[in-house]
């Protein structure tokens, strides 16, 4: 059972990049690649022209006193200028398309793919770590689809054509003119290792960064520095782990500063030498001038920049590689399974929910629940109970199948939930917890959430049952107030009413409510009861009752301790009993009886 579910405390398994995975985000793009490559050829071609016509320039038209052709020449080189500008403009719109829409191939699929991971991957990893990923690191994709991909193959091209132009020219300076080439490329190897190795921890340096700054500059994470009056010691932190970053960041640039200034070396050195063999050559008269003239321009702006940016680009990829490492970790992260083979779509469900000997841990050291037992008739309301992490509230994350348990089985209407379709068990489940979530969005809007298509009228309906319609109508926006970030510009129970009406509008068969623990004032209290009626007719309800009410007016009590449902039955069954519960009603509930009995 653990095989299948994502633990954060066991590293994935690492798979090394796939260039074949890489080279299928290329795929839909195949029709605008192709444009992109024959731009890169026919500009390869075009640019051998400017350095030929030079050498005529030199080695003919002025020699021969020929204006006629040394302006021919110097139109063809601007119209080969003008024409390579043209294929510059075409393929930087093309390597757009491209680079965006990888973007947001991958984004998309990375975002989807985290929808559907099970909740104790992001119980078990931080925040600002995915966040990361999800921006970032896909950000990072850009430059090397849209720059690294078409340098790579731009150099490529002009260099293979230049070689080939020159070969065909005047083999011997060509072969000087490479010679030198090799020990451009081989230092390389060394600084691409390092820089891929720092650029790894670059990355992890800024998830640090980002979780910190999501953590802390979160409403509730705020609220803790504040109160805890720590802003000193955040300061600190952050200080110390942005210092790390600026160390990492001054080494990278500082490997990447030592490659530039070698290539720039070589750069000046290449030509002194074609320099000194095609000036030999020269003088004793077998090589034209502007033979030489031409193979410098073409060393300079067509072989060694080309070649020092190849190099250039080896350094890139292996160091993008740690980006496509992270994202593609990411993607093959086992993820719920939504639909598996004949798996049963629930219909017309009753709501009956039975657990058949439940165990369930959320790792492998502790064990959270141990063979529950348990059966919830269709249409009642069951009370669980019991000290704090007793398992109520993982017992109630089991029927959504929000966790999976190692052993036993979670049955709705007879059927194990494993082998329903995902959509079709939640969509008959609804749940309110004590910690309500609401969008930065309009209370409509985040009503809307349970149906989209719901009318004017459901939703003031649904509002209207919970309690809650004449409060937002007496706000100045009414149903179009933007609540604010999760809701905080409301009280805690307007946010639980609101998700009462939520749940309402989805009208599920089977309710899981986690009763607020935090004292409400009254009026709050008689709002939030009176709407949990509505809320609980007609379904079957599990309930982790912290009420006097709920216990007593649930068909089924469950007390459960240390993940054992201890007790089971109605409150004067189990009061009458004297046991567990007679022990935790006294401790519990007994001081609100006894206020609710004395007053007026
Ligand atoms: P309370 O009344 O305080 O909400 P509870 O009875 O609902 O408590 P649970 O939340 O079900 O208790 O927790 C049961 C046990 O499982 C506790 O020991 C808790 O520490 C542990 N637990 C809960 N959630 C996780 C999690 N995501 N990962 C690991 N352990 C967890």
């Amino acid at each position: 059972m653990w095989s299948n579910m994502y633990r954060p405390d066991k590293p994935q398994v690492k798979k090394r990049v796939n260039w074949r995975r890489i080279g299928l985000l290329f795929a839909p793009y195949w029709r605008q690649e192709t444009l992109v490559l024959a731009c890169i050829v026919v500009s390869a071609i075009v640019g051998l022209a400017p350095a030929y016509l030079i050498s005529r320039i030199i080695d003919t038209a002025i020699p021969g006193g020929n204006f006629r052709e040394l302006a021919l020449d110097v139109g063809l080189m601007l119209a080969a200028a003008v024409l390579t500008m043209l294929f510059s403009v075409v393929q930087g719109f093309l390597n757009s398309i491209v680079g965006e829409g990888i973007m947001r191939d991958m984004r998309t699929s990375l975002v989807s793919h985290l929808h559907k991971m099970p909740l104790n991957f992001f119980t078990g990893t931080k925040t600002g770590e995915i966040m990361n990923r999800v921006s970032n690191d896909v950000d990072n994709i850009d430059n090397v689809v849209t720059g690294t991909l078409t340098t790579l193959l731009t150099n490529f091209i002009t260099i293979a054509t230049t070689v080939v132009w020159m070969f065909v020219w005047n083999w011997r300076l060509a072969l000087l003119s490479i010679a030198i080439v090799p020990l451009m490329v081989l230092p390389l190897a060394p600084v691409g290792r390092r820089m891929y190795e720092i650029r790894r921890k670059t990355r992890e340096k800024r998830d640090e960064i980002e979780s910190i700054t999501q953590e802390t500059l979160s409403i509730s994470g705020i609220t803790l520095i504040k109160s805890f009056a720590r802003e000193a010691y955040e300061h600190s932190r952050f200080y110390r782990v942005g210092t790390d970053l600026m160390n990492l960041e001054v080494n990278l640039a500082m490997v990447g500063r030592w490659f530039i200034a070698a290539i720039t070396a070589m750069v000046i050195i290449g030509p002194a030498v074609v320099w000194l063999g095609g000036g030999w050559l020269a003088l004793q008269h077998t090589l034209a001038i502007g033979v030489v003239v031409a193979f410098v321009q073409y060393i300079q702006g067509r072989l060694y920049g080309p070649a020092a940016s190849l190099a250039g680009i080896q350094v890139q990829i292996v160091s993008a590689l740690a980006v496509f490492e992270r994202i593609f970790d990411y993607l093959d992260m086992t993820p719920e399974e939504y639909a598996p083979p004949q798996a049963l779509a629930l219909e017309n469900v009753r709501g009956d929910i039975a657990f058949d000997d439940v165990t369930f841990g959320y790792n492998e050291t502790r064990t959270a629940l141990r063979g529950i037992s348990l059966h919830v008739a269709p249409g009642q309301l069951a009370a669980f109970v019991g000290p704090s992490g007793a398992g109520k509230t993982t017992i109630t994350q089991l029927v959504p199948r929000f966790y999976d348990p190692q052993q036993g089985r979670v049955l709705i209407d007879g059927h194990d939930v494993r082998s329903l379709t995902l959509e079709s068990l939640r969509r008959d489940i609804g749940i309110v917890t004590q910690e309500t979530y609401l969008f930065h969005d309009t209370i409509g809007n985040n009503l809307r959430y349970a149906k989209p298509d719901a009318s004017v009228e459901q939703v003031q309906a649904a509002a209207r049952a919970a309690n809650i319609h004449d409060f937002i109508a007496s706000l100045p926006e009414g149903y179009d107030t933007v609540v604010g970030e999760r809701g905080h510009k409301l009280s805690g129970g307007e946010r639980q009413r609101l998700a009462i009406a939520r749940v309402l509008l989805k009208n599920p068969k089977i309710l899981i409510l986690d009763e607020a623990t935090s004292a409400l004032d009254s009026h709050n209290e008689a709002a939030i009861q009176a709407a949990l009626v509505p809320l609980m007719r007609g379904r079957t309800s599990l309930v982790i009752a912290h009420r006097l009410s709920t216990i007593l007016s649930a068909d089924v009590i469950f007390v459960i301790e240390d993940g054992r449902v201890v007790e089971s039955g109605t409150h004067a069954v189990l009061l009458a009993r004297n046991g567990e519960y007679a022990r935790l009603y006294r401790k519990q509930f007994r001081d609100e009886a006894r206020s609710i009995a004395s007053s007026p």
